[in-house]
């Protein structure tokens, strides 16, 4: 099983687990939207409320 969001951009982010994803969409927000400003808690909270099971 695996955790995953949907970027409004329309890249579908996957990872093994929470953490992970946390990490992954730090990166995938650094890389692709270097002007979304997000705290840690703010994305934090966006995964737990949007990230699915797969
Ligand atoms: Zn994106």
């Amino acid at each position: 099983m695996a955790r995953c969001i949907d970027c409004p951009c329309g890249h579908i982010l996957t990872a093994d687990d929470d953490e992970a994803l946390f990490q992954l969409a730090r990166q995938h927000l650094r890389e692709h939207h270097p002007d979304m400003k997000r705290t840690d808690g703010e994305l934090r909270a966006r995964l737990a409320a949007d990230a699915r099971d797969e």
